[in-house]
């Protein structure tokens, strides 16, 4: 009689057990995400001051996005759409230099607005940073995405001309 009470709470101790660990590993998905989410946000405040952008940006993780970060007007905002881990994959002038390009759309969606190229949201983002993170960015984009890229179309032939042999990372 007592030791039929054993099994029923051992199964009860197994799925507590199970519930326990499914709910820590949502909150430490939460966590990253929300890590993530600060270290870009940071970013593109500081950024967007830099480069005289009044509108609102927010950042929002996403499972996937085929672009890996990506921007885009909503409402009278912008909501800049990372993909889960992309930050995580960069260091810290990669992730400037992704950011600085994303802000580089941003402006040219709000001053030229027929004018939107890759090329040209570089050309705003290296107002701010180096030729050479902007390669290092893309190089892992490219890589992630299984894309081979062109750098001339993207930075323009005379500043990948100069990028022949990128530096190092710090
Ligand atoms: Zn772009």
């Amino acid at each position: 009689m007592h030791l039929s009470v054993f099994p029923p709470l051992r199964v009860l101790v197994a799925s507590a057990v199970i519930v326990y660990c499914a709910s820590a590993s949502s909150v430490a998905a939460q966590d990253s995400a929300s890590t993530q989410q600060s270290r870009v946000q940071i970013l593109v405040n500081d950024l967007g001051d830099r480069l005289g952008i009044p509108d609102v940006i927010h950042v929002s993780i996403v499972p996937t996005n085929a672009r890996l970060m990506s921007v885009e007007p909503v409402e009278h905002e912008f909501e800049l759409k990372v993909e889960d881990g992309w930050a995580d994959a960069l260091d810290d002038s990669e992730l400037t230099a992704a950011v600085a390009h994303e802000l580089g759309h941003v402006w040219v969606f709000t001053h030229h607005p027929f004018l939107q190229t890759e090329q040209l949201a570089n050309e705003v983002a290296m107002r701010l940073v180096s030729p050479s993170s902007l390669a290092r960015m893309y190089d892992k984009v490219w890589k992630r995405t299984h894309v081979q890229g062109d750098l001339a179309r993207f930075l323009g032939p005379e500043v990948a001309r100069g990028l022949a042999s990128p530096e190092p990372a710090p």
